[in-house]
């Protein structure tokens, strides 16, 4: 089952050449998820040949604009290109209002209808499930409400073997993958592992942007098989991180070594680093399977 992200902005609070405000897309399945929509996200889709209608879920973290200034143009675009299926977004409560507003001024009555779900930013929940997955919010410490989200695979059926399975009628398949075993009218049996191999291992990415290194959310993301983490500066500007409620490159691949996750991605850079290079080696330094989350590139979860 495809469950990949592509990565659309890298940016933090202001772009520069190159780099766009935050905004990932999350494909499960064939199903599309949005995570974030700063300014720009709309062409950023475009540039990597997503096709915006595709997408049914969207993600917002927080009302800092990098995170989602785009989202009243692309909503605005689904509606112009005759768009008619619902649109479901998770954010915070005032989020709806804001759209409300710009909505109301620009005499925009949308064709499809807007399916809003208000995040609770104090307690980490579940907000959202289907056949594919599950998420979960991860209670982040910015200086306004934030939230991050895990996306958990649900454990998948068992494979069945195409050579083996072509030999019976395709009714006994969904009991074999469920693990059960058939036995046929004339008494023979068809067992399950005869016929199937074990399911892929559910995976998991959890995105955290933006937030201080702060203990309280590990529990969230521990174990994890992917996260991506915001690494706004190097380490040497510890004090403006704490300041502005951000973490560095290398508190952010310490983050992934002390909760055991398989892998690192880090993104929300800071306008001031115009090469990139030093802030993965400082993340590798202490955590080697790290890679940086720029725009374009397309992560296997
Ligand atoms: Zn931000
Ligand atoms: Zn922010």
């Amino acid at each position: 089952m495809k469950f990949e992200v592509t990565i659309l902005g890298s940016s933090s609070a202001t772009p520069v050449f190159n780099r766009n405000p935050t905004a990932q897309l999350l494909n499960c399945n064939e199903k599309c998820y949005l995570i974030d929509c700063g300014e720009g996200t709309q062409q950023q889709l475009i540039r990597f040949n997503l096709k915006s209608s595709r997408i049914d879920y969207i993600f917002i973290s927080h009302l800092h604009g990098d995170h989602y200034f785009g989202l009243i143009g692309l909503l605005s675009s689904l509606h112009l290109n005759g768009r008619i299926k619902p649109m479901q977004i998770f954010g915070p409560p005032q989020l709806l209002e804001i759209l409300e507003i710009q909505f109301k001024y620009s005499d925009t009555k949308l064709r499809y209808p807007l399916e809003f779900t208000a995040i609770d930013a104090s307690q980490s929940t579940k907000i959202f499930e289907n056949n594919d997955l599950t998420v979960r919010t991860i209670i982040l410490n910015h200086r306004i409400p934030c939230t991050g989200f895990i996306f958990e695979q649900k454990i998948r059926q068992r494979k069945l073997i195409k050579e083996k399975a072509a030999q019976i009628p395709m009714a006994y398949y969904t009991a074999l993958k469920k693990g059960m075993d058939v036995t046929l009218p004339d008494g023979e049996m068809l067992l399950s592992r005869d016929y199937t191999t074990d399911a892929d291992p559910p995976r998991s990415y959890a995105y955290c942007s933006d937030t201080l290194f702060d203990e309280s959310y590990f529990a969230s993301i521990i174990n994890c098989d992917t996260l991506y983490h915001e690494a706004t500066f190097m380490h040497d500007m510890l004090d403006r991180a704490n300041e502005t409620h951000h973490t560095t490159a290398l508190q952010a691949a310490e983050i992934a070594k002390v909760n055991h996750v398989k892998k690192l991605l880090i993104g929300h850079f800071s306008s001031r680093y115009k090469t990139l290079q030093m802030l993965l080696d400082e993340a590798q330094s202490v955590f080697e399977n790290t890679e940086l989350a720029i725009e374009g590139k397309t992560f296997q979860l």
